[in-house]
Formats: structure tokens, C-alpha cells, sequence
């Protein structure tokens, strides 16, 4: 069954590559998809009707079956016929005898009279309907569950084909645009000739000298490459370029596209891996800007006017952004963002800038102005030694998954970006938080023996994996991971994670260009349960907002979105999407033992409501005969000083309690947890925080509750003491840091955890909390090993 399925359904990237590598153009692309899907679900006709801008008439765009005269020509109302009724109705509509559909509109110039079965599907860009997909045979013949799950395969894929392809035909035939566009151009090779030329951070000569920089680190680890600058093409490299003759240029340029094709094809096909496939979607559409034909004539006109190949690119695709910015719905104008990349990455191959990310042909040290969790979802994980940006903190979401991938990471580094160049040398010492630029040897050589002794105590960790962690007393903590992507499960399983204790699902949802439905989000939770059989698996809800964005999901502008429209309150709001996640979650649940836990909880209305939610969710899914788990536990996240306030309430309607101590920090001491001039501010153990996380502990454990820390705090030693101290039984953090965690819980007693709460919970302010801890941490790590190192 599932063979017959995988055959007939367009699944594959290759199947959506093939379509668009050999469209250029909105029609070729209408006909490519209609001959491909024929072909495929081997039926007599398939034909595809769009919606016109009046969203009331449905035009034949393109068929394979019916008579080609009737392109362009047979229209009909939303309300009219029955590929009206599928746009009209929203779903697919199916019949073995069309003609005698009361809602049946003959067409003759379509000659449609033969064909009597009807298989028709409404194509979705965005969430909103576009046109319909319609499927005949000559046969009286229904439609199996498998042809009917292939073509809403299809259709789910080629919804967002078909809109790009017409978005960029649309901007092609703007002729007023087109005036625009040379006036534009006109204006910007005027105002950069009079730029004058700068040095180039690609190539041109410099001194080298040594730097020395700091920030904070994030990740620990040493390491030493060469820089290499992420996505920051500078306009001066396009004043720089070497300009060839014209015939070079048009060469030059032709390569570089072809080879970013083929990069982007492999991202697809990368991201489509570790994510899953259809995470892989925002791939689709930079494929079809790079074939769009007037793209190109764009750039070939220029060049062929006497402009280099790199400054042609650069100038239409700053035509692009500017015309998909000036769009008036908000999710168009994010396209302008795939032009800036594309752009970006076709400059780069022409420029032999070789910074295309996912083709690094060697380990480099990446620099970066900032760095997201998206850019990261997409990085060759194995070419990446280190990362350093400008701007950033311990707390932001990028340096979590940089911890969890094991990369040695410093962010904040003020002056990074005008100090480091392509050519550098880099050290990053991600335990003291110190880069430094084109070493003296002097710092080599100390550099090289500290990262022996590095990686000496790394295999020295790596012997405790198998071990439990349980106190020199005989009490056991249980150390569970963070985890993100499915990529993250193999990790979590090397450091010896013994389940999860958060598993952010924003990730699988970041590297796609739609929110993904149940179907797909359970099939990568169920790849994540699989990970780790007869362990727990806390899936927490969908966490958006506050730094998280969504590039398919309109945000409103918010003064203030840590403490906006955030994370379990859109869920609440937008029940379409939580319900769709919650039944992801219920359907993936026989495959292992799930938990759910609900993010930024501040009441107990909340709670009621979500358990609301979730009942009618199940039910559904009973209803329609799915296999669900029979109890799944439900717990929340303490993040917000309300839930601290009221947490004896709130532990008697839930299964078990983490304490999000990043958020709660951040909310605690109203300090954001991103902002570095508000960092002395951010104190992991300043009283009011400390005594929070006591109150919490007590009220869980008293009601019987589990009780455990996700946030970066338990990925430090002396704090992930101090936390058993208070009565914490069970740490989640990034893998990496586990084996560190259960080091000094193994040669502690829990006695020596109670002495150091009660002396840190005794002192009442922060200067005297720092006194207490560094004392503690020199009687309690007077052991070399555990003493931070740096090589200054
Ligand atoms: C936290 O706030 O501590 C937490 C674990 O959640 P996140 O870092 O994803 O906000
Ligand atoms: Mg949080």
C-alpha cells in the first residue's frame, strides 16, 4: 500500500526540482505540473483553474487531456460547476459520474463530455485557496484512499509553486515597475560611483594584525580556523569586482546560477533530512526565482549594457526586494528575504567569495553580525569550528542550539564585524569567552595545549556516559536533554541523555515556508520518540514570539514582544494551529512515551482551557478511528513570577512542573535575556530568583509532583548543585553539557547540595550570593578540571 502510495505521489524534491527546473515561466510551470501529475496518477485528464484577482472566477490555466483551445477560454464563477464547488466548499470534491453532478457546468470548447469521474482539490497558497487541481478518467471509476492521499500530497506541494511562479510573472509584467525599475537602477549606479573603492573584506591586501577580542561564552570548547564571514555580501565588493568582457561576464554569470541551483537543491535536500521533507519548501521557491526567466534576462540585459556579472546581480535583485517590500500583505513582502539570499549566494559563487554556507569546502570559524536559530537549522553542522558574532547572549535561542550541537560559541563581541576579515586566523576560546584574530605564536602554542587538555577531559567524560547520576549519598538525578531538530536526538543519545525534558517543536516549523500540518509534524515527532524508546519525551507547545518569529506567520508590530503576543497565548488565540499541533502530538503518541508541557503559563484559566482544548482534540481523533495513547501526562513551564505567586494552585491541576529559569530570570529581574546592556542585570543567582525556584520546588514536591530545571542554568555545575540543593531532582539541558552535569553530581553528596542551598538562600543580596557560590565553588571544585580556563 505505502509503495503504491510513495509511486504515485509527486513526495520527492527532485519530483518538485524536475518541475521547476524546466519552467521558466508561470505557463511552462501550469504545464509542467499537469503533464508531471497526469503521468502520474496515470489519469486521462488533469487540469488546473485559477482564481482570478476578483477571487470570484475560476480561468483553465493549463490541462493535459482536455482541448488546449480551451486555455484561457472556459471560466466559470466560484459558484458555478463543480471545480466552483471545490474553491467554494474548500475540500476536495470526488465523483464517479460527473455529469450528473447537480452542480456539473459543461463546457464545450473543453470537450469534457467523455470523462465521468471527478477528482478535484482546492491548491492553497498561504491558507488561502488559489485555484483547483482537478484529475478525470473516461471510466466510471472512484478515486482510491491512496490516489486521493497522493494528489493532496501534490496539491500541498504545488500550491506555493504556482503562486511564486504567478508573483513573479506579475512583477514582470508591471511595465509601469519596469520604468521605475530604470529609474531606480539609474539612481543607484550614480550613487555608487561616487562610493569610491574600500578595502574589500573578500580580498584586497591588508596588514594582518593580532586582536584580541571578548564576549560572552555560550558554548564552551577551543577551537582555530580561518573566519568565514556569514551573509554579509558588502557593496563594496560590488565597486571592487573585476569586470571581463562581456561574453566572460554572461559566462560568469551562467555558472553561478547553474551552480546555486544546485546548491539550493542540496539545501533542500539537506534540511529535508534532518527535518524532514517538507520542511525542505522554502527551497522550492528560491529554486523558482533562480529559473524565472526574467530574472535572468534582467541580469543579462545589464551585462550586456557593458555591467559586470556581480553588480548586474546586485542590482536586480535589489529591484525584487524593493518590489516584493513595497507589497501590501505582509507575507509577500517576507519574499523579499529570499531574494536577498539568492542574490547573496549567486554573488558569492561569481565573486569565489566561497561563503555559500551549506558548500563550505573546509572547517571555518563563523562570523557573524548575529545568528539565528533558522540560519543554524541550516549550517553544515560538521564545517562549523566555532561561531562568533556581534551581537547576541548566553540566552538567545541560537546559542542554545549552538551548545546543543557541541559547537564552541561566543556571542556579543562588540567590534567583531570591522575587525575580522575572510583571510583571518580565529582561536575561540569558548570556556573564557575570548576570540583572538591572527594569533601571535606565543598564544598558538598555549592555545594548542589547552585544547590536548581539552579534549583529554572529553574522554574522560565520555567514560561516564552508561553511568547514572546519583550522588556519592545514593540520591538520583535524572538528566534529560533539549532538544530542537531531529538531528539532536543522535546527540542527546551520545552524551547519554536519558530522555528529553524539552523539546522546542518551533524548530521543525522554522525551516519551512507554511505551518506544517498534523500529518507532518507527527511524522517527525514520531521520528523524535523512536529516538528514545521507553524514555520520556516532553513535547512542549509551539513557543513563538519574543525573539522566535515565524517567516510565514504575520506578527503585529508589539513595543514590547517578550511581554506581548507570545507562545502558549497565540496557541490559545489561534486554536487552528494548536489543535492541529496537539492532534500531531496525539497521533505520533503510540510510537513512544510523550509528554506535553504548555510554555509561559500565568494562571490557572489557562490550564483549564488548554485541558478543554486537548479533550476535544482526542476526541476528534477517536471519533475518526485513530489509535491515541491512553494517558498523556500534561505539565507546564514556570517562567512567568505569576505562576511562582500561585504555583500551589497550579501543581494540583498538572502532572509536573519545569522551571524555564532563561524566561524566568528574564521576567524575574525584568532584564531581557538578548539585550547585552542589561546583561549584569540578568543574575542567574540573585536572590528573588533563587528563592523563586525554592518556593517552586517545595510546592511540587509537597503535592507530590515532579519538578524539574530546563532553562541554561543546570547546564552549570555549582548551579546544577545548588538546584538538587533546593529539592530539584531531574535537569534538562543540552546535551553536551550532560556528561559535565553528572561529573560533579557523582562526586558530590546530597548533603554537601543542602548546605550550599541553605548558605546561598540565606544571603540577601547579590553581592553576597557571588561571595557564597565563588567560595563554594573553590571547596567544592578545588579539582583543577572543574576551574574555568582561559588562555589569556
Ligand atoms: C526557558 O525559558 O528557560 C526555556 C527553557 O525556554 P526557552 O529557552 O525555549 O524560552
Ligand atoms: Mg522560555
Amino acid at each position: 500500500m505505502k509503495d503504491s502510495y510513495q509511486s504515485l505521489g509527486l513526495r520527492t524534491l527532485e519530483d518538485i526540482s524536475s518541475i521547476i527546473l524546466h519552467s521558466h515561466d508561470l505557463q511552462e510551470t501550469l504545464d509542467n505540473i499537469v503533464t508531471l501529475v497526469a503521468k502520474r496518477m496515470r489519469s486521462d485528464v488533469c487540469s488546473i483553474y485559477l482564481l482570478e484577482n476578483d477571487r470570484e472566477t475560476l480561468v483553465l490555466k493549463a490541462t493535459r487531456g482536455l482541448s488546449k483551445a480551451s486555455v484561457n477560454r472556459v471560466s466559470m464563477k466560484v459558484h458555478e460547476g463543480l471545480s466552483g464547488l471545490v474553491v467554494e466548499s474548500r475540500t476536495m470534491v470526488m465523483t464517479d459520474n460527473a455529469p450528473s453532478h447537480p452542480r456539473y457546468k459543461y463546457f464545450k470548447e473543453a470537450k469534457e463530455e467523455k470523462f465521468l469521474s471527478f477528482l478535484g482539490l482546492p491548491l492553497f497558497e498561504h491558507k488561502v485557496p488559489i485555484g483547483v487541481i482537478v484529475i478525470q478518467t473516461r471510466s466510471a471509476r472512484s478515486f482510491s484512499d491512496d490516489e486521493i492521499s497522493a494528489l493532496r500530497t501534490i496539491t500541498f506541494q504545488i500550491g506555493s509553486i504556482i503562486h511564486n511562479a504567478r508573483l513573479l510573472d506579475s512583477i514582470q509584467h508591471k511595465e509601469q515597475e519596469r520604468a521605475w525599475f530604470e529609474m531606480e537602477l539609474a539612481k543607484i549606479r550614480s550613487g555608487s560611483e561616487d562610493e569610491g573603492t574600500t578595502t574589500s573584506r573578500s580580498g584586497g591586501k591588508r596588514a594582518v594584525t593580532s586582536r584580541t577580542l571578548a564576549g560572552t561564552a555560550v558554548s564552551a570548547g577551543f577551537s582555530r580556523g580561518k573566519v568565514y564571514i556569514l551573509n554579509r555580501f558588502s557593496d563594496k565588493v560590488i565597486t571592487l569586482a573585476k569586470v571581463g568582457s562581456k561574453s566572460d561576464e554572461l559566462k560568469k554569470y551562467s555558472f553561478a546560477l547553474e551552480k546555486t541551483k544546485i546548491q539550493t537543491i542540496y539545501m533542500g535536500k539537506r534540511v529535508g533530512d534532518t527535518l524532514s521533507e517538507d520542511d525542505a519548501a522554502i527551497f522550492h521557491t528560491h529554486l523558482m526565482i533562480l529559473e524565472d526567466r526574467s530574472f535572468s534576462s534582467k541580469v543579462n540585459d545589464l551585462i550586456a549594457e557593458g555591467m559586470g556579472a556581480t553588480r548586474a546581480v546586485h542590482d536586480v535583485v535589489q529591484y525584487y526586494i524593493q518590489a516584493f517590500s513595497d507589497m501590501a500583505d505582509p507575507y509577500l513582502r517576507e519574499r523579499s528575504a529570499d531574494m536577498k539570499d539568492i542574490g547573496r549566494r549567486i554573488m558569492d559563487v561569481i565573486e569565489k567569495n566561497d561563503s555559500s554556507v551549506i558548500t563550505l569546502k573546509e572547517k571555518r570559524v563563523i562570523v557573524a553580525e548575529e545568528i539565528f536559530p533558522s540560519d543554524l537549522a541550516m549550517l553544515d553542522h560538521d564545517k562549523i569550528l566555532g561561531i562568533v558574532t556581534e551581537r547576541g547572549n548566553a540566552y538567545s535561542h541560537a546559542a542554545i542550539m549552538a551548545k546543543s550541537l557541541g559547537i564552541p560559541a561566543i556571542l556579543g563581541i562588540k567590534g567583531l564585524m570591522a575587525a575580522a576579515n575572510v583571510k583571518d586566523e580565529i582561536i575561540v576560546d569558548g570556556t573564557s569567552g575570548n576570540i583572538f584574530l591572527n594569533p601571535e605564536n606565543a598564544v598558538i602554542k598555549e592555545y594548542a595545549r589547552l585544547e590536548q587538555d581539552h579534549a583529554g577531559r572529553m574522554k574522560e567524560l565520555e567514560g561516564l556516559r552508561d553511568l547514572p547520576g546519583i550522588t556519592s549519598d545514593g540520591v538520583t538525578i535524572v538528566l534529560s536533554a533539549n532538544i530542537g531538530l531531529i538531528s539532536d536526538v543522535k546527540v542527546a543519545n551520545l552524551h547519554g541523555a536519558e530522555g528529553v525534558g524539552l523539546y522546542r517543536t518551533e524548530f521543525p516549523y522554522m525551516a519551512r515556508s507554511s505551518f506544517p500540518n498534523r500529518e507532518e509534524q507527527a511524522a517527525i515527532y514520531r521520528k523524535i520518540l523512536e529516538g528514545f524508546p521507553g524514555r520520556t519525551v516532553n513535547i512542549r507547545t509551539l513557543d513563538i514570539g519574543g525573539d522566535k518569529g515565524l517567516p510565514y506567520f504575520t506578527h503585529p508590530h508589539e513595543d514590547n514582544p517578550f511581554l506581548g503576543w507570545r507562545s502558549i497565548r497565540i496557541s490559545l488565540e489561534r486554536q487552528d494551529i494548536f489543535k492541529e499541533q496537539l492532534a500531531g502530538i496525539l497521533l505520533a503518541s503510540e510510537a513512544g512515551n510523550p509528554t506535553i508541557m504548555f510554555p509561559l503559563i500565568s494562571s490557572l484559566d489557562e490550564i483549564r482551557h488548554i485541558r478543554e482544548i486537548i479533550t476535544s482534540v482526542r476526541n476528534e481523533l477517536l471519533r475518526e478511528g485513530h489509535d491515541v495513547h491512553g494517558y498523556i501526562p500534561l505539565g507546564i513551564m514556570i517562567e512567568v513570577p505569576a505562576a511562582v505567586q500561585i504555583i500551589n494552585s497550579l501543581v494540583r491541576e498538572v502532572d509536573y512542573v519545569s522551571i524555564g529559569t532563561n524566561d524566568l530570570i528574564q521576567y524575574t529581574l525584568a532584564a531581557d535575556r538578548n539585550n547585552a546592556s542589561v546583561r549584569h542585570y540578568y543574575d542567574q543567582h540573585h536572590p528573588a530568583v533563587l528563592h523563586s525556584i525554592k518556593r517552586v520546588a517545595d510546592a511540587a514536591n509537597k503535592a507530590g509532583k515532579k519538578v524539574s530545571v530546563c532553562g541554561e542554568m543546570a547546564a552549570d555545575p555549582l548551579s546544577a548543585l545548588l538546584l538538587a540543593g533546593m529539592g530539584i531532582r531531574e535537569f534538562s539541558l543540552s546535551a553536551p553539557s550532560i556528561p559535565i552535569i553528572k561529573q560533579a553530581i557523582r562526586e558530590h553528596s546530597m548533603e554537601e547540595c543542602r548546605k550550599l542551598a541553605r548558605a546561598a538562600l540565606a544571603c540577601r543580596s547579590n553581592a553576597d550570593v557571588s561571595r557564597c557560590l565563588a567560595a563554594a565553588r573553590g571547596k567544592m571544585f578545588a579539582d583543577e578540571h572543574h576551574s574555568k580556563k582561559s588562555i589569556n
